[in-house]
């Protein structure tokens, strides 16, 4: 809750908005105990006095009564009625709108006919027609606002109801033997919650000008009592003669829409979970490049040169260091392992090269990151944006959500190609069609036509793999692009990247947590831990002699075919995490080789330059 306001507030106009409307409200809940006259009291011998005359503050109006005392009390009274209507609103239309999306089928049906009928009318002819039935009078008006804004909040909670009742978790829970009543009340409810508080926070100040409407039309508020609206209307006689009958709720009418929307605005960024972890902006198209230091201009090594890079998250005063001081290369027809435990910095590695890791939080604080010699870091986004899928292309780790749901798989490819290249549709699909055989997906032709959902999770992967195929990249770089595959057809994918490479020079980066998947593709591998590498060399002699205790028990945890019964070694402990490092090596806490002094200080990446260590004690020395 703490962190909801912070982040609230941080939004200085929803800041403003809440200031507003706390004195606001502060006034109208005070306004009994206040030094008013009798809101009501007329004294046509006083009529039409102008502000700041003595005893009236803000003057009076053409009974002579007192504008400050009415505009509190109308003020309270507007307020009042535009709140119970939102909350009357909200209440009964996500109810009808909740019950219709999990019921579906006929009785969503006739329900939201019911809405239909009832949204068919005008507006305000709607509530009119109301008031007119119910005779005037504040709680009918109430009634008839809380009436036409039902459908509102039916239409858009049925919606998202709608998508929710499919998923899994309903599911699961009606498996699990929960009655509608406790699925909907404790699964369905808390999802679309933060909607409807939404939903009251952007119309309350709709409803209270409906209410004002309906008011001067003398509709609403009964003569003596007071509300805006009814002031407003009582005072358009006297637009010209007495400007000030009118500026005075007009004003008032006006800080509290503006306020209730400010506020309201600020209410629904803050409750975008999108948001959260960051500040209350979108994240920008490239990563923020913030360095610190000087930037490496060592001559580069290879196609792709990674220089000392830096990436953190900033996330309120926590620093995560997920990249910490990586260098690695690759060159054309070389293929590149990074290997460590989940969470070991892998993808933000690979994200940080064309500036895709989210921004916030995310920030390049030091480093470079060369292709062809050119620092890919804060260049020009034009030019990075030429880079990216075309010279460097990514399979990312997630197949699902890398692919857009309404779109199918042929129009997604297309798209692929052409934001590079102009060619015409025909081309594109035949293009398209040769990368779904590359990849081994039984049927193009009529895959092509399938939507994301229709597929597999291994054939999504495979999608993605034919898509970053597309522009024939030179570099590419595959974030665990095969975890959802079956052996088989990761051995075809291997052979596919490897005969890409052979023939191509592609350049691959290939992201893993798998020796055997390592030791099958890669020249050459860097171990990734917390952020670091601890070590680095060519495949086969790190397959042989690991020199860190770290890849000698990643390395053990690899089961062999045919290797008899052995006891798999799993790694005791979890990786730490990465806003509070403890000194000296990361790993020491699981090491058990560690020393004090492997806890000391800062431990440098050593070796001889083909294979390097990050050890003070390592198995072997390389
Ligand atoms: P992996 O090696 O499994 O690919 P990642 O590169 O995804 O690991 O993550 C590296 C580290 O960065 C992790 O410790 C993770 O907690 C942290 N991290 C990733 N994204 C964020 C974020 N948006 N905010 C804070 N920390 C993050
Ligand atoms: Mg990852």
């Amino acid at each position: 809750m703490t962190a909801f306001l912070r982040l609230l507030f941080r939004n200085r106009l929803a800041a403003l908005g809440a200031a507003v409307l706390a004195l606001i409200l502060a006034l109208v809940i005070l306004a009994p105990l206040l030094p008013l006259p009798d809101p009501d009291a007329t004294a046509t011998a006083e009529r039409f006095a102008r502000p700041f005359s003595p005893g009236h503050l803000l003057g009076t109006d053409h009974l002579g009564r007192d504008l400050l005392a009415r505009l509190v009390h109308g003020t309270r009274m507007s307020l009042a009625i535009g709140l119970a209507a939102a909350l009357a609103a909200a209440v009964l239309g996500s109810a009808i709108g909740i019950v219709a999306g999990y019921a579906g089928g006929r009785t969503d049906n006739i329900i939201m006919r019911a809405i239909d009928m009832l949204m068919a009318f005008p507006y305000i002819l709607l509530a009119l027609a109301i008031v007119a039935a119910l005779g005037p009078g504040l709680l009918n008006a109430l009634i008839a606002v809380a009436a036409v804004n039902i459908p509102f909040f039916a239409r858009n909670i049925r919606g998202i109801t709608v998508g929710l009742a499919g998923r899994e978790f309903i599911d699961a829970a009606r498996l699990a033997g929960m009655g509608h009543g406790r699925i909907i009340l404790s699964e369905l409810l808390p999802n679309v919650l933060p909607v409807i508080v939404i939903g009251v926070s952007t119309t309350v100040g709709w409803m209270i000008l409906e209410t004002a409407g309906l008011s001067f039309l003398g509709l609403g508020s009964q003569p003596p009592q007071a509300d805006l609206g009814s002031m407003l209307g009582e005072a358009r006689a006297a637009l010209i003669t007495a400007p000030h009958t009118s500026v005075v709720p007009g004003l008032m009418i006006f800080l509290i829409v503006m306020s209730i929307n400010l506020l309201g605005d600020g209410v629904r960024d803050a409750l975008d979970p999108r948001l959260k972890s960051g500040a209350l902006s979108r994240p920008r198209a490239t990563t923020r490049v913030d360095r610190k230091g000087p930037v490496p201009d060592a001559p580069a090594k290879g196609l792709l040169d990674l220089q000392s890079l830096e990436t953190q998250f900033h996330v309120g005063p926590r620093v995560y260091r997920a990249v910490n001081q990586v260098s690695l290369h690759v060159g054309r027809g070389e293929c590149l392992g990074i290997i460590g435990e989940s969470g070991s910095g892998k993808s933000v590695t690979a994200l940080s090269v064309t500036g895709l890791v989210a921004s916030p939080p995310g920030v390049v604080t030091g480093g470079a990151v060369r292709y062809e010699g050119e620092d890919l870091l804060g260049m020009p986004y034009g030019r990075l944006r030429a880079i990216r899928g075309e010279k460097i292309a990514y399979i990312f780790q997630d197949p699902l959500a890398t692919l857009h749901p309404l779109y199918r798989i042929g129009a997604q490819m297309a798209e692929a190609i052409q934001v590079h290249h102009r060619v015409g549709a025909k081309e594109a699909e035949g293009r398209a069609l040769e990368l779904l055989r590359a990849v081994r997906i039984p049927n193009p032709e009529s895959r092509l036509r399938n939507y994301p959902h229709e597929m597999s999770g291994g054939m999504r992967q495979r999608v993605g793999i034919a898509m970053a195929l597309a522009n024939d990249p030179e570099v590419l770089i595959a974030d665990e692009p095969t975890t959802a595959l079956d052996v088989t057809v990761q051995a075809q994918i291997l052979a596919l990247l490897d005969e890409l490479r052979r023939e191509r020079g592609l350049a691959i980066v290939f992201i893993t947590h798998d020796f055997g998947v390592v030791a099958q593709l890669c020249d050459r591998v860097a171990v990734m831990y917390a952020g670091r590498i601890v070590e680095q060399g060519p495949t086969a002699e790190i397959l042989a002699r690991p020199a860190h205790p770290y890849t000698a028990r990643l390395i053990a945890c690899v089961p062999e075919l045919g290797g008899g019964k052995r006891e798999l070694a799993a790694i005791p402990g979890l990786p730490p995490v990465v806003d509070k490092l403890p000194p000296g090596c990361a790993f020491a806490p699981r090491c058990d080789r560690a020393r004090p002094d492997c806890r000391a200080g800062e431990i440098a990446l050593a070796g001889s330059g083909r294979h390097d260590v990050r050890c003070l004690h390592p198995e072997v020395t390389p």
